[in-house]
């Protein structure tokens, strides 16, 4: 079942750089993809489009059959409830408690008075606590996110996107800030995810290693062009 596809895709930003190049990808799903690339070869590109993040210069791309080029207001924002985002910085409230950020994940269901106070229905906190207890972070909940490691940061942002029940997840460079040991906890994280709950992943990588051992499929850019795309066996290290 096709999850994503990216017709045609190029993007200009306003400074006239070309950050893609025609790009054409169907990615299916359940897919674990990873995009590689020098720095400057359009990973983060990539991504902020799929999500809308910004606009395109040039083409399409559909989520789940439904265009997210060209919807606005409520379709959009319909669209993008299924996508969840992962940055290298974490991006949580560092004040906020740890729940307080997965919950942050539901805002976009119910963004009504009682959200604003803070206040969120009981299955939304049960939902909350089993996303923090499929990335083992469950006794964290009532800590501060500033006090939290890098790596259990992360695993905190993964929660807010399990909370979210997005059904894609886009993860720039996610552990491009972490040492090899929560690395490994957050791409094991990732994986778990997408096998067992199915949920469709795309990771930008700066290492093909990472991208060896996790992903299924590996998707090369060059200067905002797709330069290889295949299984993780055909992958070779020239980029
Ligand atoms: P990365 O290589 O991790 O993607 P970059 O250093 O390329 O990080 O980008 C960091 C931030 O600066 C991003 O928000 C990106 O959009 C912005 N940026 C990157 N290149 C340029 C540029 N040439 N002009 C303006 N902004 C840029
Ligand atoms: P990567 O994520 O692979 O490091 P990016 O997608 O960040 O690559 O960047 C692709 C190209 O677009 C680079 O040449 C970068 O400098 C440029 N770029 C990225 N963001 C911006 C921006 N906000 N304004 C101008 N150019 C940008």
């Amino acid at each position: 079942m096709k999850m994503i596809e990216i017709r045609n895709v190029s993007k200009v930003y306003p400074n006239a750089t070309k950050g893609l190049n025609n790009i054409n990808l169907t990615i299916n799903k359940g897919e674990f993809i990873a995009i590689v690339g020098l720095s400057g070869a359009g990973k983060s590109t990539l991504l902020r489009s799929i999500n809308r993040l910004h606009d395109i210069t040039e083409g399409e791309i559909l989520i789940n059959g439904a265009s997210i080029t060209k919807a606005s207001g409520k379709k959009l924002r319909f669209i993008r409830r299924d996508i969840g985002m992962i940055f290298q910085s974490f991006n949580l409230v560092k004040r906020s408690s740890v729940l307080r950020n997965v919950l942050a994940g539901r805002v976009g269901y119910r963004s009504t008075w009682r959200t604003l106070l803070g206040l969120f229905p009981k299955s939304d906190t049960e939902l909350a606590f089993q996303a923090l207890d499929r990335v083992n972070i469950v006794e964290k909940a009532y800590a501060r996110a500033d006090e939290l490691s890098g790596g259990q940061q992360q695993r905190v942002a993964i929660a807010r996107v399990l909370a979210q029940e997005a059904k894609i997840i886009l993860a720039d460079e996610p552990v491009a800030s972490l040492d090899p040991l929560t690395t490994k906890q957050v791409m094991d994280d990732l994986k778990n995810i997408n096998q067992e709950l199915g949920i469709t992943t795309i990771v930008n990588l700066h290492f093909i290693d990472l991208a060896r051992e996790y992903a299924t499929r590996i998707i090369g850019l060059r200067a905002g062009q797709v330069v290889f795309d295949g299984p993780v066996e055909e992958a070779t290290d020239e980029k």
